[in-house]
């Protein structure tokens, strides 16, 4: 199952802090290792990467896709996204909006020709 995506960035952040090499790399981007659904770094319910974790974490449950060159912020539906209030979720798509170029190059696949030629550098 795939886990979730990170930067090279990200990746040599959490490598430089002492953590396991728990990564995958695909393409331009690489994705944590997890078994059954289950985070390599998620370990009796916590986080333990909790003050470097990557964008993607940080702003879950909110969730950006590209579609067709459109973009959708979507709130995922999962025991999180119905414990914050709508104030909490709001906060959590306007940092979405901001961070949207950044997942753009984690979503390398599905992103609009014209993104992928503006991060084609920060990706190598
Ligand atoms: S918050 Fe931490 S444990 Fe959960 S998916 Fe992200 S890195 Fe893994």
């Amino acid at each position: 199952m795939a886990g979730v995506a990170v930067t090279k960035k990200e990746r040599d952040k959490i490598l430089k802090a002492g953590f396991d090499d728990a990564f995958i790399q695909r393409g331009n981007y690489y994705e944590i290792k997890s078994k059954n659904g289950r985070c390599h770094f998620l370990k009796n319910e916590l986080c333990l990467i909790q003050e470097i974790k990557p964008l993607l974490c940080k702003i879950w449950p909110v969730y950006t896709i590209f579609k067709r060159d459109k973009k959708e912020i979507l709130v995922v539906d999962c025991p999180l996204a119905r414990k914050l209030s709508k104030k909490e979720i709001q906060k959590l798509k306007t940092m979405t909006k901001k961070v949207t170029k950044g997942l753009a190059m984690l979503d390398y696949t599905n992103v609009p020709a014209s993104i992928k030629k503006k991060f084609k550098k920060l990706m190598a």
